[in-house]
């Protein structure tokens, strides 16, 4: 959470008052209203509220009519929600490994494509942009569909352009740690009408009662919407996006000053620094005790920074993908009707590049005190 406060207790409090929570109660506009603010900021068509970005990568998915037989590569550095939302439609994860920008390699994205690819997802992860141009072309070039995970780059851009505009469907999370936060919620945004329809029905099993206008046929949808208390936080918060990226890349400016002035660290390379979004600096070092030693000393200095094959968001972790657990029954496991398997020996390069990278959170406030205390502690053991 970056800034949260009173202005959501009041749309919260206006919802609560109004007594309509549901998005298809009488009355209800908070959910429709985001929808179309957040269309608007992205200058897209259509947006979609739904209840997680996990959700909102499964609708997506539903959306492009991707399933069984199929095959969706992902990076080996992101978030299990991924490979997760591609099992969940019945597909096979194929991880891909990443370079050292920490997003998709452009090299071997090409040669992870099979006849049986039918989309890459593209994650901007810590706020880096992935490189659109190479990714998009590629996509093009083998007749792949393109989703961007803007889950932890909400407002980031790529050479100018709003990163989630680049593909046929981009996904964003909600949840507690993103850029913009109603504790949970994900949103799915496309310029296409077919697209957020089938989006729409997947979200919304049900949604054949509403009385919303679809020319898509139905099919068997889930539950993933979000009540309007969500959707009233999500306007307040989608207001202060821009003040929030202000802020974030503010302090992350300083703190690299502040730090490139005492001591001898090295970023990682960027496709696009202006625009990412300012939430991390990404340090590669020598070793693996070296980036280790970054992260405890910045931890006793009362900083977040981690090492990136944390959290579920290396390959390494995802062990029900090693150990081939991918549904709640055999007969509906993608994995168990493939011959795919997975290892920890799959992305070497990816396990290398995370093992020499540290990730240091920057926040909306840069406390100058405390980062000349970081580095002075840093430069004492000759980072
Ligand atoms: C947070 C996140 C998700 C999933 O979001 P939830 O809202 O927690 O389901 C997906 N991808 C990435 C890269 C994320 O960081």
């Amino acid at each position: 959470m970056y800034s949260f406060g009173d202005e959501e207790l009041a749309a919260v409090a206006r919802v609560i008052e109004g007594g309509t929570l549901f998005r298809y109660a009488p009355g209800a506009c908070e959910a429709v209203s985001f929808e179309r603010e957040l269309a608007t900021r992205f200058r897209l068509g259509h947006a979609l509220l739904v209840s997680s970005g996990t959700a909102a990568l499964i609708c997506s998915l539903e959306a492009l009519e991707i399933g069984p037989g199929d095959e969706v590569i992902v990076p080996a550095y992101g978030f299990i929600a991924d490979p997760l939302a591609v099992l969940a439609v019945g597909a096979v994860p194929i991880v891909c490994e990443i370079d050292n920008s920490l997003t998709l390699d452009p090299h071997d994205l090409t040669c992870k494509i099979s006849p049986r690819t039918r989309a890459i997802i593209a994650i901007h992860m810590n706020g880096f942009p992935c490189d659109m141009d190479k990714v998009s072309s590629i996509a093009r070039k083998r007749s792949l569909y393109l989703v961007e995970d803007v889950c932890q780059a909400i407002g980031g851009s790529f050479q100018g352009q709003m990163l989630g505009t680049f593909a046929d469907l981009a996904v964003l999370s909600f949840n507690q740690h993103k850029i913009l936060t109603a504790g949970e919620g994900g949103a799915v945004l496309t310029a296409r009408r077919e697209l957020w329809e089938r989006a729409f029905i997947g979200h919304d099993g049900s949604c054949g009662n509403s009385d919303v206008a679809l020319t898509e046929a139905l099919f068997a949808g889930l539950a993933f919407r979000a009540s309007e208390i969500t959707a009233a936080i999500l306007r307040v918060q989608l207001r202060k996006l821009n003040a929030i990226l202000i802020s974030l890349r503010r302090s992350r400016d300083l703190t690299v000053d502040a730090l490139s002035a005492r001591c001898n660290l090295r970023e990682a390379p960027c496709h696009d620094s202006a625009g990412a979004c300012g939430t991390h600096i990404a340090y590669r070092f020598g070793s693996p005790e070296e980036t280790e030693r970054f992260c405890r000393i910045a931890g006793e200095e009362g900083f977040e920074a981690y090492r990136g094959n944390l959290y579920w968001h290396s390959y390494q972790e995802w062990t029900l993908l090693h150990e081939r657990r991918g549904a709640h029954h055999p007969l509906r496991d993608p994995l168990r009707m493939s011959r795919q398997s997975y290892s920890f020996d799959d992305c070497p390069r990816t396990r290398e590049i995370l093992d020499h990278t540290a990730l240091l959170a920057c926040g909306t406030s840069f406390v100058s005190t405390s980062v000349t205390r970081l580095a002075e502690r840093l430069a004492a053991v000759g980072l």
